[in-house]
């Protein structure tokens, strides 16, 4: 099998176009350490590698072209001081050196499997993502873009970039993953964020992946800690409620029991970390 047709737009709106306007079956061309593993190509492909890889600060925020690697993300030290190393530590455990340099941050999104890991720390960072539509842009929050197993939101749009509102300053940050083997698919993610005033819990994020048809928030854990003391009672309470939020499968990498157990685990794990607690 073979592409018949590769396109190279000199922008977003250009691509956007391409991909409406010609006959067949298209999709972007960003990393393709997705796109071309999977079984049937498409007609034509349209490339934004070029396109959307820039990384900048702006007031308030931060912001992640949609095609920039793994690779340079990790390497961004504005984005690992602002986020305690949330995403770098996400960085670290995927896949290979090669693949991390190929692979793209959007691609990963777009992709829209349950166990992207970089959708987890962009979910508890809440994460704006930036769409480009033939019509002109729209911006939706990241918990509103993923529909299902490999399905988002996007309906032959383009993912532009990933909006990131700064985290306050002293802000505590896990991102734990399990896989059959290091840099392996995720048999379940989880990421956590907490800011605290003293002992007390002012704000928790919690994220967790390959445990339900999307990534998801878990947000009876999260309001449960709000204004709560960082007790270990408290933090058990907020990962057995983790542990409700989740429909895990049964698939070759874990059984479903294994995955809502370990979603509890992971979870009390992660926020005793951000508590500096070693669990
Ligand atoms: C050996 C190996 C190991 C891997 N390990 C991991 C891992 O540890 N963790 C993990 O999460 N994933 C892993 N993956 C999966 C894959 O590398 C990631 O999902 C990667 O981030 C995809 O990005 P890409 O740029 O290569 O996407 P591509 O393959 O270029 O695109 C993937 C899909 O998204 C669409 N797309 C891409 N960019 C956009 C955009 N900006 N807007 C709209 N649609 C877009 C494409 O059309 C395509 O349908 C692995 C893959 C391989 C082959």
């Amino acid at each position: 099998m073979a592409v018949k047709v590769f396109f190279n737009p000199a922008s977003p709106q250009e691509a956007v176009r391409l991909m409406y306007e010609q006959p067949g079956r298209g999709a972007y061309l960003a990393g393709g350490t997705d796109l071309l593993c999977s079984p049937e190509w498409p007609d034509f492909v349209v490339n934004i590698r070029g396109l959307l890889a820039t990384l900048a600060q702006e007031a308030g925020e931060l912001v992640i072209g949609a095609a920039a690697t793994i690779s340079r993300i990790a390497a961004w030290q504005a984005l690992s001081e602002a986020d305690d190393g949330l995403m770098q530590s996400c960085a670290r455990g995927f896949a290979s050196e090669q693949i991390r340099n190929m692979a793209t941050v959007g691609g990963n999104l777009a992709s829209a499997v349950p166990s992207a890991d970089f959708a987890t720390p962009l979910l508890a960072l809440e994460a704006q993502c930036v769409i480009q539509a033939p019509e002109g842009q729209r911006t939706i929050p990241l918990e509103g873009f993923f529909a299902g197993p490999h399905q988002s939101v996007l309906d032959r749009e383009l993912l532009l970039k990933i909006r990131l509102p700064l985290p306050s300053a002293g802000v505590r940050t896990e991102f734990l993953k399990i896989g059959r083997n290091p840099g392996d698919i995720a048999t379940i993610n989880v990421a956590t964020l907490l800011e605290l005033e003293c002992d007390k819990i002012q704000k928790a994020r919690i994220a967790l992946g390959a445990v339900a048809p999307t990534p998801i928030r878990a947000y009876a854990a999260e309001e449960f800690l709000a204004g709560k003391p960082a007790s270990d009672e408290n933090i058990q309470r907020a990962a057995d409620l983790a542990r409700e939020a989740v429909q895990p499968i049964s698939d070759q990498r874990a059984s479903a029991d294994y995955r809502r157990q370990m979603s509890m685990v992971l979870t009390r794990r992660a926020l005793q970390r951000c508590l500096g607690r070693n669990q």
